[in-house]
């Protein structure tokens, strides 16, 4: 049995850890950087036959590199999709997805608590090239089923969602667009593979933010989107001429971080279950969103879906925004940033920051109250979490 046979049984750990692994003539273990622009020819002719795409090989790095392919067969193995384009951040991979598959009259049906600068792309780009945006509620199918017009091509969901952790049942999602005709698109970011594969669940693209939970500790901005090569040919078609590409710098990193994607993703979200529940039971607390977490809507949908809970909760202190303020700038140990998906706790106000571009009503129907708390749990010890958190709680 060769390698590639071996890895085509494996499991999502040994995917994330050797899909894809390229060997050079050294024998090196470790993935090799390509730090380079353009590749040699042998001759004029291979130069032509590369150009003319008759000879398969690199011609230069905004068409293909040796290290972005290594990310891109791993992320599709993981993902299991057929094909990966890497991008250089996840807000390119989402713009490459729409300029590759839509034209002007198109429409798109997406959820409303989606990632702020999403939005912004919707409202501000994807107008100025005739592609309109209707957005509902995550989790309110009927409106999903109204909002699509025959113009519609795409369907555009993040879930769980961002930060109350709501959850889209993919599977029906992707029901509804097939018989629509349109493709179902998913923002895998908050879960990655480790914890849900939504082509497995009937979705048509999965869109990552590399930059959060496939790197894991904050070190550079990357994207990919994963689906079958019919929609992966198109897309890497805009990559490839209009130059989001991922460098290959940041995919060694990004494949360092793969390696251990499972064991955080496990890590995050026992860390995140614990504080979720002593933050229920916590008398300063007026309501906890996790997913994980029995009194959340959305609980039973999670078990079903994903193979673990994630990372992020979000939860009201009692009081109001000066409330809020007062724990988090009481934190000592977490990091006050709206990232998340790093191995360092993060903290966030989403009503004054992520989430201040949305007017009163927009954020009340997103749950965004001026109470409202996000942590992104890393992987410190949840003891010294709680008591980080503490501080702040014991004073309200
Ligand atoms: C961060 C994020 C993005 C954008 O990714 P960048 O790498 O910052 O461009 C998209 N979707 C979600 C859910 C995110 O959290």
């Amino acid at each position: 049995m060769s390698d590639k046979d071996a890895l085509d049984q494996a499991d999502i750990e040994t995917l994330a850890v050797r899909a894809g692994q390229l060997r050079t003539h050294e024998g090196e273990h470790g993935e090799p950087i390509f730090t380079t622009s353009s590749y040699v020819f042998e001759s004029a002719a291979q130069a032509a036959a590369r150009f003319a795409g008759d000879e398969p090989g690199n011609v230069y790095s905004r068409y293909t590199n040796p290290t972005v392919r290594v990310f891109e067969k791993r992320i599709a193995a993981l993902e299991v999709g057929e094909a990966a384009v890497a991008t250089a951040s996840g807000m390119s991979a989402i713009l490459s997805t729409f300029m590759a598959l839509l034209s002007a009259g198109d429409h798109v049906v997406s959820s409303r608590s989606i990632f702020g600068t999403t939005s912004v792309l919707y409202s501000k780009f994807m107008r100025k090239f005739g592609v309109e945006v209707s957005q509902v509620v995550l989790t309110d199918y009927a409106a999903w089923e109204a909002a699509i017009t025959p113009q519609t091509k795409l369907l555009f969901a993040e879930t769980p969602s961002n930060p109350t952790n709501d959850i889209a049942d993919i599977a029906r999602l992707a029901e509804l667009a097939k018989a629509n005709n349109c493709l179902l698109v998913i923002d895998n970011c908050f879960c990655s593979p480790a914890l849900q594969q939504p082509l497995l669940l009937g979705a048509d693209i999965v869109i990552h933010s590399a930059t959060k939970y496939l790197d894991g500790q904050g070190r550079c901005l990357g994207g990919a989107v994963v689906g079958r090569a019919e929609h992966m040919d198109e897309i890497l078609g805009f990559v490839r001429t209009c130059g989001p590409t991922m460098s290959a710098f940041n995919a060694w990193v990004f494949l360092k971080g793969l390696e251990t994607l499972s064991l955080r993703m496990a890590k995050h979200s026992e860390n995140a279950m614990q504080l979720a529940s002593w933050l229920e039971a916590h008398p300063a607390v007026e309501h906890v969103f996790y997913c994980g977490l029995p009194s959340h809507p959305g609980h039973a949908l999670a078990v079903r879906q994903q193979k673990d809970f994630g990372g992020v909760l979000s939860f009201r202190v009692k009081g109001d925004r000066d409330q809020a303020w007062k724990v988090i700038d009481a934190t000592r140990i977490m990091s006050l940033t709206a990232n998340l998906g790093d191995a360092k706790t993060t903290i966030v106000h989403p009503a004054t920051t992520t989430h201040g571009r949305l007017d009163d009503e927009q954020k009340a129907a997103a749950g965004i109250t001026e109470n409202l708390i996000r942590i992104a749990v890393g992987l410190e010890s949840v003891g010294d979490l709680k008591r980080d958190l503490e501080r702040g709680l014991g004073a309200t």
